[in-house]
């Protein structure tokens, strides 16, 4: 019947399944041995969601061209599922490209952040930016991860601090949810920095008393949807008290904890996570023993950021260490005004080179476990029946083209496909 299936992708040299037994996430064995099939078609059904997948022989006896929709030709490329950026911060105003020179003339992100610079900077800017003009800078963000092909992302708030622009932000979020093909994952971050006038632990009071119940209210009538909270855990931010606080605060409400710690310095975050629950903990450059020992029995992802320790030239996070001690490792963008990268096929070279993952491990963190740490691998991340079809084709007979060209994805990746739709 003509149109009963919305997509074919026909005969990739290679498919990348990634897994094939519904795994929730990938430990080191798991990512160093992907599931990929040669000579492979996939099937998406009308409802945005993976009918089948096998051998191109196999799913040419079993479906007749003309029930699909759409057929995609894919000889001589590779399928792989659509990227999962773990960690960005894409809604603000104002750039910080004058601050790129300072760091690199020798200036540390604190010494920036104490001069009125960095996250102040950018809170500002936001604070006074109308929600349609932050709308239209972060619709152009997501087109372009999408064009780099991400497909699921985490958003998060956090340049308001108060509840007024924190609101403003987390309502575009919600716009492009609506509006837009990306699959968003939304994080309230208001505790990203302590805002001027206040103290840590005043502001840790306004955001448990006034935010927190705001949120639940908004998020209950449908107004918007949040899925995570986030706390900047760091000395002279939010020590690990106020940290504890807020995550506790908001997990009553039923948002899952993704938070950074662990960056500049040692702050038992991980160990911290690990208690509460934690889904996820970003950064981890300054992780304990037994924050990684923590964090693998809690089954809490580390995302790790290999952008920001590049451009911060900070110690790389010890993601061969965390690989071996059972930790759920997972890789984001980082995306922001201090880091300024929107590619995830990027962020994956960084961390083979410099965090010393292998071309399997860095995809692995980068779909599967990526989408762990968002709650969202059980239909996100890898390519199976059931899951949503959210896939790209790279112009390439090896799928490891990917990482291993470094740049210039634009011109490798040739199809982007959200819901069985082409979207590039
Ligand atoms: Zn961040």
């Amino acid at each position: 019947m003509a149109g009963e299936h919305r997509l074919l992708l026909h005969n990739a040299q290679q498919l990348v399944l990634i897994c094939t037994k519904g795994e929730k996430y990938l430990l080191q064995a798991g990512m160093q041995n992907l599931a990929v099939l040669d000579n492979a078609s996939v099937v998406i059904g009308k409802d945005g969601c993976v009918k089948a997948v096998g051998h191109a022989d196999a799913i040419r006896r079993q479906f007749s061209e003309a029930s699909f929709e759409k057929i995609i030709d894919c000889s001589g490329k590779c399928i792989l599922p659509g990227l999962v950026d773990a960690h960005t911060h894409p809604v603000w105003a104002g750039d910080r490209v004058h601050e790129f020179a300072m760091k690199l003339a020798g200036a540390s992100y604190m010494d920036i952040h104490q001069a009125g610079g960095g996250i102040h900077f950018t809170v500002e800017h936001t604070q006074k930016a109308s929600e349609e003009e932050l709308f239209n800078t972060f619709r152009h963000r997501l087109l372009r991860m999408l064009r780099a092909g991400t497909t699921l992302v985490e958003c998060k708030s956090g340049y308001g601090l108060n509840l007024e622009t924190e609101l403003k932000m987390l309502r575009v979020i919600e716009q492009a949810r609506q509006l837009l093909d990306s699959n968003i994952s939304s994080t309230y971050c208001g505790a990203h920095s302590v805002p001027k006038g206040k103290n840590a632990t005043e502001a840790t009071d306004d955001i448990i008393n006034n935010h927190l119940p705001k949120l639940k209210e908004l998020n209950l009538n449908g107004e918007i949807h949040v899925n995570n909270i986030d706390v900047f855990c760091e000395k002279g931010v939010f020590d690990l008290n106020c940290t504890r606080r807020i995550l506790q605060a908001g997990k009553e409400i039923g948002l899952q904890i993704n938070f950074h710690g662990d960056e500049l310095h040692p702050m038992k975050s991980a160990e911290l996570g690990a208690e509460l629950g934690a889904q996820a903990i970003s950064h981890l450059e300054e992780i304990s023993d037994e924050g990684i020992a923590a964090m693998a029995s809690a089954k809490c992802a580390a995302v790790l950021l290999p952008t920001t320790a590049y451009m911060l030239r900070l110690k790389q996070p010890q993601a061969r260490k965390m690989l071996k001690e059972g930790v759920i490792v997972a890789l984001g963008s980082d995306f922001n005004p201090n880091a300024y990268c929107y590619s995830m096929p990027m962020v994956m070279h960084l961390a083979c080179v410099n965090m010393k993952m292998s071309m399997n491990e860095a995809l692995a963190a980068a779909t599967i476990n990526a989408a762990y740490a968002l709650g969202r691998s059980h239909m996100h991340g890898s390519i199976e029946n059931g899951k949503q079809g959210d896939l790209i084709i790279i112009n390439s007979s090896r799928w490891e083209h990917l990482i291993y060209q470094f740049g210039g994805h634009q011109e490798l990746i040739e199809y982007v496909i959200v819901k069985g739709k082409v979207i590039y």
